[in-house]
C-alpha cells in the first residue's frame, strides 16, 4: 500500500484586534514581529519589552534596512522574538521570504503557541505582511516524506495570535495554497520506489474519493486506442505496463455563469533516466521529482476545491517512467500523436514533450476556457532564469500582463518567453511534421514551448509554465525546502484574481 497523504498540520488562527499586552507575550512561546525599515530610532512603536528588543539593534540604522534580530525574553517561557525590518515598498516575495527566515528562526525551539505583530505597519502592507507570516509558518510546518528509524520532531504549533490587526482578514487563500503545496511538495519528495506510476495512481484515486473528484485512468490499452503514440514512446521503455493519463475533475455545486472551465496539465516523470540517451550520475540525481509539475496540477485542483472556485476544474496529469531497456524508444524513431502529428525522435530525455503532447491534445479536445500546463521541463530555463522564478509561455499575448502580476502578486514569480512562429524553422524535420527538439540545445525552453503548441487547440487560451524554480537550495519565498512546490500560490492568484482574456 503507498503512503497515506499526510494532512495539512492543523493551526488555530486567532485574530485579535488589540495590541499584544505583555501576559498575552508571556503567554506564547514565539513572537514575530515585524517593523517599518525606515522609522527612526525616537518613532520606534513602544510595546511590551520594546526596550529590550531595541536594545539589541544598532542605534545607527534608521533610514537603512537592518537584519532580523533573535532574542529571548526574560519571561517563564522564554519567549522567542523573531524581529524584522520591512520597506514600504516590499514585494510579496520580499515579504514571504522575510518571513520563511524568521519562521524558522521561531520555530527552532518547536513552540506551541505563536503570535504576530507589525506595531506601525499600515494598511494594505500590515494586511500583506500577515498574510506572508500566516504562508510561511504553515509551510514550515510541512513534514516531509521520512524513512529513517528514529521519529522526527513533529511540528508542535497549535495557535497562531495575529496581535492589533485593524480588520479581520481572510486567510482561506492562504490556508488552501498552504494545503495544496503541502501535497505538492510531499509527492515531489517520495523516491520513485514509493511513487512509481502505479502508486501514483491509487493515490489519486484514494483523493478523489476523498475530495469527491470524479477519477478517470488512460491506461496503456485506452492510450493505444486513442493512438497516443507520442505518450507511448516514452512509456514503452518501462518493464510495467502502469504508465497512463489520470484525470481529476471538481465540478463546483453551482456553477457561475460566465465562467468557463480550466484544465491543469502536469509532466508526472515519476523517475527520468534520461533513456538511452541516459544521464550521468550527477544529472539524473533527483529525477524522481521529475512529476512535479503533475503534483503542482493536483495542488492547484486541491486549493481550488478547497476555495469552492465556481468553475470547473479537469486535472490532466501524465504518468509515466522514462527508463531505459529492450523497448526504449531510440533517436531517429517516428512516432505519431493522438491528434495525428508525427514526430522525429532527436533525444530520448526530451520525454516530457512527448507524454505532454498527448495529454495536451487531450486536454484541449474538452475546449476548457483556459489551459494552463507545469512541467519541469528544459535546463535552457533555469540556464535563462536560475531557480528564483519560472518561465511562462502564452499562445495570446493578452495573457502575458496577468501571468506576470499574479507571479508579483502571489509571491511566485514567473518570467514570459517568446514564442514566435519563426522559432519553428529549427523543428522542421524532413521525415516527420515535427522535430522532437534540437540536438544542440539551444533555446531549448522556446523550442519546447513551440513543439507543445503543435498539439494545443489554437482555439484555447494557453499558459505553459516551465518550473525552473521547482527546486531552490534552502527554500525560496515561504517555503524552506529546497523542494518549493512552485505554482500553487500563482495559480490561484492566475485564476481567481486576474482578468482574463480567455477568447
Ligand atoms: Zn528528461
Amino acid at each position: 500500500m503507498p503512503q497515506a497523504v499526510p494532512q495539512l498540520q492543523k493551526i488555530e488562527l486567532i485574530q485579535h484586534p488589540t495590541a499584544a499586552e505583555t501576559a498575552n507575550i508571556d503567554a506564547l512561546d514565539g513572537l514575530i514581529i515585524l517593523l517599518p525599515a525606515t522609522v527612526s530610532h525616537k518613532s520606534r512603536p513602544a510595546f511590551p519589552y520594546s526596550e529590550r528588543l531595541y536594545r539589541r539593534l544598532p542605534e545607527a540604522r534608521s533610514g537603512k534596512t537592518c537584519s532580523p534580530v533573535y532574542v529571548e525574553l526574560p519571561n517563564a517561557r522564554g519567549t522567542g522574538v523573531a524581529l524584522g525590518f520591512v520597506e514600504a515598498t516590499a514585494s510579496t516575495f520580499e515579504l514571504l521570504s522575510l518571513c520563511r527566515k524568521l519562521a524558522a528562526r521561531v520555530l527552532e525551539h518547536n513552540p506551541v503557541a505563536v503570535g504576530f505583530m507589525s506595531p506601525q505597519l499600515e494598511g494594505a502592507l500590515a494586511g500583506r505582511s500577515a498574510e506572508a507570516a500566516v504562508a510561511a509558518l504553515y509551510a514550515a510546518c510541512f513534514a516531509p516524506p521520512r524513512h529513517k528509524s528514529e521519529p522526527a520532531d513533529r511540528c508542535k504549533l497549535k495557535t497562531l495570535t495575529l496581535y492589533g490587526l485593524r480588520h479581520t482578514l481572510d486567510f482561506s487563500r492562504t490556508l488552501a495554497a498552504a494545503e495544496g503545496n503541502a501535497l505538492a511538495r510531499w509527492l515531489t519528495m517520495l523516491p520513485a520506489n514509493r511513487l512509481t506510476p502505479a502508486t501514483y495512481r491509487s493515490q489519486l484515486a484514494a483523493l478523489a474519493k476523498r475530495e469527491g473528484w470524479k477519477f478517470g485512468f488512460l491506461d496503456e490499452k485506452k492510450l493505444r486506442a486513442r493512438k497516443a503514440g507520442a505518450f507511448l514512446a516514452v512509456a514503452q521503455g518501462s518493464d510495467s505496463r502502469d504508465a497512463g493519463i489520470a484525470h481529476l475533475s471538481y465540478t463546483p455545486a453551482k456553477i457561475a455563469k460566465d465562467k468557463r472551465a480550466v484544465a491543469l496539465v502536469g509532466k508526472g516523470i515519476c523517475y527520468d533516466t534520461g533513456g538511452v540517451n541516459l544521464k550521468s550520475a550527477k544529472s539524473m540525481f533527483g529525477m524522481h521529482g521529475d512529476m512535479q509539475g503533475s503534483a503542482v496540477a493536483l495542488g492547484t485542483l486541491l486549493a481550488l476545491t478547497r476555495l469552492r472556485a465556481p468553475f470547473r476544474v479537469d486535472c490532466w496529469l501524465a504518468i509515466a517512467r522514462n527508463q531505459i531497456g529492450p523497448g526504449a524508444y531510440t533517436q531517429n524513431d517516428l512516432v505519431t500523436a493522438s491528434n495525428g502529428v508525427s514526430i522525429e525522435i532527436v533525444h530520448t530525455d526530451a520525454e516530457g514533450r512527448m507524454v505532454l503532447a498527448d495529454t495536451l491534445a487531450i486536454a484541449t479536445g474538452e475546449k476548457p476556457g483556459l489551459l494552463l500546463d507545469y512541467a519541469t521541463l528544459t535546463g535552457s530555463c533555469i540556464t535563462a532564469l536560475g531557480t528564483r522564478y519560472s518561465g511562462a509561455f502564452c499562445n495570446r499575448a493578452q495573457l502575458i500582463r496577468p501571468v506576470i502580476e499574479a507571479g508579483r502578486a502571489s509571491g511566485e514569480r514567473v518570467w514570459p518567453f517568446p514564442v514566435d512562429a519563426d522559432y519553428d524553422e529549427a523543428l522542421e524535420s524532413t521525415v516527420a511534421d515535427v522535430k522532437q527538439c534540437i540536438i544542440d540545445s539551444e533555446a531549448d525552453h522556446i523550442l519546447a514551448a513551440r513543439f507543445l503548441a503543435r498539439f494545443v487547440d489554437k482555439a484555447v487560451a494557453w499558459v505553459h509554465v516551465d518550473l525552473a524554480a521547482g527546486e531552490h537550495k534552502g527554500g525560496l519565498a515561504h517555503v524552506p525546502t529546497d523542494v518549493t512546490g512552485f505554482g500553487v500560490r500563482f495559480s490561484l492568484n492566475l485564476l481567481l484574481e486576474q482578468e482574463l482574456a480567455l477568447t
